[in-house]
């Protein structure tokens, strides 16, 4: 393979050691967004080593949140932090997984691509892997590639050996290797062990990689004798064993790294400059968080409130929007099934605002329609996120337009007349499969009511937002919900589809047909979160 001309991007691996959950994926966005304060062009991408070939398919419960970019991919919640960090959009080239990687190179071989040959783990599925990461990185100068799982598990060593002969590619001072571990403290020696970290480099060099860089995750901080001889142990510099403490805010890690000199060591080892870091914007979010002037509570009603994993870029939206308000979120996650009519005043007591964020299937949604009820009559400010805006629609046609058997398509079967299904697929998806139909997926434009609260809001008339569903307002409906009171305040153009509805006669109540959380940024709160969070400090 000849790469030559793509070399000009400079990477940064990221692997992980000891135990899963050690913050790679926090480390790989905190440290593109020091290299970008330092004006360089970074980019991050997240090769997965597990089989599926996206992650759309798998559950909440196991997966967390499915991250949707622009161009419609359905991707792990890790991009959805490198673009909260880095602040640019991300496609479907920077989230890899094996499946994909097998499922192409097979594909490959049914056409007859690879003339007969033996098709092979090496060099097959590594060139590849190889291709897709040179190709994700283009046009970018730092390209930063984490790599899923931990060190030792068989189904990531395709990943680790592309990583490796794209290293030797790359020749030295054009990429560097980050190893994130975990440094225990065991409090009956009151000592930081570093073994663990030492097994995992150890077996990191069995496959051929030696790391530049240690990151260890620990509760104490690390000490000058340990970091000397960690760095003994696993052949690094003692500047290079890099601390990385658990922080109050994930927003202080960016600032919590620099101070280790994560950024400036990383640059100078790949022969970089190194210019002033700027990060005004990153400490003025940090110091919001950490002196909140006062305390609202937020209720989110939903159904894998368990599980907080899943409403991850929600939960992040609304920590955005409580920069500018510098107000301190308490956000309450109420499971909707066990929302009855009489319970419901003493779970949504001292509740100032409440979120109904997006889901799928019939569980649950009477306790979401209930709670909706509530904050329409309540005048408690409200916000439907896409399921969340659905529900909303169908609680104002049975309780406000005397619509009682209104339902949407996903609860009923295809050929049931009865229901009144206000949320419905559209007709060109009926036609499109037997079941359920495709799903809208990336970005889309909105136009905007002038006047409006969305408009208020965004304070443009002109939006774009990324959306993942199946279903849409049923626009038979419409006059009718106009009549009572509904305002079709944000309208997708081109197909004539409704995306945000909102009541006349309320402080403030906002459906949205799309998922305004995934844009939502540290640095950029998003004007409709900002909005739901001011609105629920009056009320
Ligand atoms: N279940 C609904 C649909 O498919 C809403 C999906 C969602 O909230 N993301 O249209």
């Amino acid at each position: 393979m000849n790469h030559k001309s793509q070399f000009k991007t400079k990477y940064i691996f990221i692997t992980g050691g000891v135990v899963s959950s050690v913050g790679k994926g926090l480390t790989a966005a905190s440290l593109g967004a020091l290299l970008q304060s330092r004006g360089y062009s970074v980019t991050i991408m997240k090769c997965d080593p597990y089989l599926n070939v996206d992650p759309g398919t798998m559950s909440p419960f196991q997966h967390g949140e499915v991250f949707v970019t622009e161009d419609g991919a359905e991707t792990d919640l890790d991009l959805g932090h490198y673009e909260r960090f880095i602040g640019t959009n991300l496609s479907r080239a920077h989230s890899v997984t094996a499946g994909q990687i097998y499922d192409s190179v097979i594909s490959k071989e049914r056409k007859g691509e690879y003339l007969g040959g033996t098709v092979q783990v090496i060099p097959h599925i590594t060139n590849e892997i190889k291709n897709r990461i040179i190709h994700a990185s283009q046009g970018h100068e730092i390209a930063i590639v984490e790599i899923g799982g931990t060190v030792g598990d068989i189904e990531g060593l395709p990943f680790l050996e592309a990583v490796r002969q794209l290293r030797s590619d790359l020749k030295i001072g054009n990429s560097i290797l980050i190893h994130v571990t975990y440094v225990p403290f065991i409090k009956a020696a009151g000592e930081l062990k570093s073994k663990p970290t030492q097994h995992s480099v150890k077996e990191l060099r069995e496959i051929g990689l030696q790391p530049d860089f240690l990151v260890c995750r620990s509760e104490k901080p690390l000490d000058a004798s340990f970091r000397k001889k960690t760095a003994l142990f696993c052949s690094v510099e003692p500047e290079t064993v890099i601390e990385a403490r658990d922080a109050e805010t994930i927003y202080e890690v960016p600032l919590m790294l620099n101070r280790e000199k994560l950024d400036r060591l990383a640059l100078q080892k790949l022969c970089l400059a190194v210019p002033p870091a700027n990060l005004q914007g990153w400490k003025k979010v940090v110091t919001h968080l950490k002196s909140p002037k006062r305390s609202v509570t937020i209720a989110i009603v939903g159904k894998y409130v368990d599980l907080k994993e899943s409403y991850k870029s929600l939960h992040e939206a609304l920590i955005h929007a409580s920069i500018p308000n510098q107000v301190h979120l308490d956000i309450r996650y109420i499971d909707s099934e066990q929302i009855t009519n009489k319970k419901m005043g003493h779970l949504l007591k001292s509740v100032r605002g409440i979120l109904v964020p997006g889901g799928f299937g019939p569980r649950g949604v009477e306790g979401k329609m209930s709670a909706i009820r509530f904050a329409r009559e309540h005048k408690i400010p409200f916000f439907g996120i896409c399921y969340g805006m659905q529900l909303a629609a169908i609680e104002f046609a049975r309780n406000v337009c005397g619509i009682s058997n209104a339902v949407s398509r996903e609860w009923v079967e295809e050929d049931d007349y009865q229901a009144s299904c206000v949320i419905d697929l559209i007709p060109e998806q009926k036609q499109h499969t037997l079941k359920g139909g495709t799903m809208r997926l990336g970005a889309y434009s909105c136009r905007l009511k002038e006047n409006s609260i969305a408009h208020r809001e965004y304070r443009r008339t002109k939006i774009s937002e990324r959306h993942r569903h199946r279903y849409e307002f049923n626009n038979n409906y419409r006059s009718l919900f106009e009549k009572h009171g509904m305002v079709f305040s944000g309208i997708y153009e081109d197909r004539d589809l409704v995306e945000i509805i909102e009541l006349k006669d309320h402080p403030w109540f906002v459906g949205v047909q799309f998922h305004p959380e995934f844009k939502s940024r540290p640095l950029q709160p998003h004007p409709l979160f900002v909005g739901f969070i001011r609105a629920s400090l009056k009320a």
